[in-house]
């Protein structure tokens, strides 16, 4: 099913800094994210001008549904960092960093970012979620169980996109638009 009105929100930027090259595995998985900030343009301003962090994420959501794609869809984007699924290895005090030696989903998995500062996100931002995940789920043939929360692939790391929204919650609410959709 296509939304002309939703594709027609979504401004192709490609313009991340940090990334890695074209994926070479299946892309089985999606991570959502938040950034902690009240735009994603900001987020995507400050990563491109920072060496603090080498980040990037494939497409952010505005507050207002606009989908900015920062990476093209078929290269690697750094958004979850060490990360594993399933059976992620939960940070500690004595290995906070790197509790999966340093592997990532990265090499398999979209990334996508709420703008939020711990917020719930709008409804203008959930719909432009649903739909951007239906849109990949359907391309890729990526199961529901498999749209991920960073807290859920890096457990004690990383707590997004947490305290906006739960992701088991946002997995509901996706079925539901599935099914309607
Ligand atoms: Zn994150």
């Amino acid at each position: 099913m296509s939304h002309p009105s939703l594709q027609d929100r979504v401004t192709r930027l490609d313009n991340a800094r940090w990334h890695g090259g074209p994926f070479t595995k299946p892309r089985t998985m999606i991570v959502m994210h938040i950034n902690d900030g009240d735009t994603f343009a900001s987020s995507i301003e400050y990563l491109n001008t920072t060496t603090d962090k080498k980040a990037s994420y494939h497409y952010g959501i505005e507050k207002d549904g606009r989908i900015l794609r920062m990476t093209d869809s078929g290269i690697i984007a750094w958004h979850a960092g060490d990360s594993a699924w399933p059976n992620p290895v939960r940070a500690t005090a004595g290995n906070p960093d790197r509790p999966n030696g340093g592997a990532s989903v990265n090499d398999h998995a979209f990334g996508f970012c709420w703008a939020s500062r711990g917020e719930a996100p709008t409804d203008a931002q959930l719909e432009s979620a649903f739909w951007l995940c239906d849109f990949f789920m359907g391309l890729h043939g990526i199961a529901l169980d498999m749209v991920r929360g960073h807290d859920e692939v890096a457990p004690g790391r990383k707590q997004d996109p947490l305290p906006a929204i739960d992701m088991n919650e946002f997995r509901a609410l996706l079925a539901t638009y599935r099914t309607l959709a």
